[in-house]
């Protein structure tokens, strides 16, 4: 990458290649700006928008990240805004012919000497909160469950000083839909799964109706939860079923809940925090509210992280379908074994007829804000996701609500790019720790795991003090290099991991949990 710090202008070339550059000034620059190539802007370009460093005739490719994000409409003159009107969106590729593990990176160094606080668990995991997970079947106990927490974390919770937090796992599931339909496994092993995350200690206690179509055994086969023996050998799964005749009135339901979070709370109570390796953290990536800077200060940043979490021997998942979708040649040729490749080919062909099963419009995402912010499409918004992914191969592919098996190094795990539905989904698959990285700014974050939020930007880091945890936007100020801010987002999340509170849990911002429910509704 190749940055030009200059008092101003300032603007950045992602790759040599490249025939746009983008603006980095606050506020952008005005027509006739003399760059310090000497090239003149034509027209006034805001912040986070492409320039043409060159004449492009009309066709030409436009090289970003030297990939073609889209094929000039008319000619562009030299120092003009190439802004997405100008710009014809190029096909998808096909799933056809990918290059399967065809890169062969040199491995990565070990590094090792890096530990954490953690809580370990029976299971072997490693939770980074210790936290009482309250799971529920079906939306109708929603309110129920919510009062009874609100007790709890204020008559109980004071009790418990070794306990992080009660969080009810509420979802919109359970009743009213295809429960035989093929795809319903997803939502289902995605409840199931999340009950099961580092974070809450393997103390399920399940909130059941009673009527609903998603029974208690069904959500948690005999077997799943594994006994820890710690446990006396009868724990089997501990629900409290609101139907039930035991209950006159809603004060006995509360009571029945608070009766079963105590046993669970003393459990937890019991537990304490120990050094563990660095290997234990399960780090989900994701981006949101993402802008033309995305891919240049935060996502790198994150990339150059992720190396660095591979090299300690932890596990770093990166998701989105759509927004890696247009580099699937990329991924396919890093996978690690061609069986690893075929496994991305199967998720994206899936995630294709599911798309076109809705008539989905390619131009949907981006979103507004991204093209305010100067991502012209999605190929774009692809290339600067991905980098988030870092340099190492592709080790597995966990299909959307699987958990991790033993797997280590970086995993794809396949969600879609809503924010609320792949976090939901890293939740599942095992994630201890999120990193979430934001341009146009959400002040998005998780009552189940922490959520480190890295601002693309010095100027939404300024003004969004007290959300962002760090500011990235330093790499484009000329301020901090990637590797400096890759290893200050690593040294955060071992801080964090060990109990440091990101700004999202200091002010308790906790988004709605999400299921990816693609089966029919009823
Ligand atoms: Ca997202």
């Amino acid at each position: 990458m190749n940055t030009v710090v200059a008092t101003s202008p300032l603007t950045i070339q992602i790759h040599e290649a490249d025939n746009v550059a983008i603006v980095a000034n606050d506020g952008g620059l005005p027509a006739g700006t003399v760059l310090p190539s000497g090239l003149v802007l034509k027209d006034k370009v805001p912040q986070g928008h492409k320039v043409a460093l060159v004449d492009l005739p009309a066709e030409a490719a436009v090289l970003r990240y030297n990939v073609p994000i889209g094929y000039a409409v008319q000619p562009i003159e030299a120092g003009s805004w190439v802004h997405e009107r100008l710009l014809r969106m190029p096909e998808a590729r096909e799933l056809e012919g990918l290059p399967k593990a065809t890169v062969k990176p040199a491995p990565l160094p070990a590094l090792e000497g890096y530990t954490f606080e953690g809580f370990r668990n029976a299971d072997g995991s490693v939770g980074t909160r210790n936290i009482l997970g309250i799971t529920t079947t079906v939306q109708c106990v929603a309110g129920v469950v919510e009062f009874a927490v609100k007790r709890i974390k204020s008559e109980m919770l004071p009790l418990y000083p070794h306990v992080d937090d009660v969080v009810s796992l509420e979802h919109t599931y359970g009743c009213g839909v295809a429960i035989d339909a093929p795809d319903a496994i997803i939502p289902i092993r995605t409840l199931r799964n999340i009950s099961l995350n580092p974070n809450f200690g393997g103390e399920v206690m399940v909130v059941s109706l009673g009527c609903e179509k998603l029974q208690p055994e069904r959500l948690m086969p005999p077997g799943v939860i594994p006994i820890s023996d710690q446990r006396d050998e009868h724990a089997g799964l501990d629900v409290v079923c609101l139907q039930d005749n035991e209950h006159v009135g809603f004060m006995s339901m509360v009571e029945s809940i608070m009766k079963t979070a105590r046993r669970h709370l003393e459990r937890l109570n019991a537990r304490r925090r120990e050094t563990v390796p660095a290997s234990e953290l399960v780090v989900g990536v994701q981006c949101g509210g993402s802008d033309a800077f995305s891919g240049v200060t935060a996502n790198p940043a994150v990339g150059f992280c992720a190396d660095l979490l591979v090299r300690v021997g932890a596990t770093v998942m990166f998701s989105e379908n759509t927004e890696v979708r247009d580099g699937i040649a990329q991924l396919t040729s890093r996978a690690s074994t061609p069986e690893v490749a075929d496994a991305m080919i199967r998720e994206m062909a899936w995630y294709d007829a599911y798309l076109q099963r809705g008539s989905v419009d390619r131009s949907a995402n981006t979103t507004p804000g991204n093209k305010k912010g100067g991502l012209s499409n999605i190929v774009e918004k692809a290339m600067g996701s991905i980098v988030k992914s870092g340099s190492a191969p592709i080790s597995g592919v966990l299909s959307p609500g699987d958990k991790l098996n033993g797997q280590r190094g970086l995993i794809y795990a396949a969600t879609p790019a809503s924010d609320f539905i792949c976090g939901t989904l890293q939740l599942a698959a095992g994630m201890n720790m999120h990193v979430f990285t934001t341009g146009r700014g959400t002040p998005y974050g998780l009552a189940e795991c922490p959520v480190i939020k890295v601002a693309t930007r010095s100027d939404l880091a300024r003004r969004w003090h007290d959300l962002m945890d760090i500011n990235a936007g330093l790499i484009a100020d000329g301020e901090k290099s990637i590797a400096e801010m890759g290893w200050e987002m690593f040294q955060m999340m071992l801080d964090v991991a060990s109990g440091r509170r990101t700004w999202a849990e200091r002010h308790q911002l906790h988004n709605a949990l999400v299921l990816f429910n693609p089966a029919p509704v009823t």
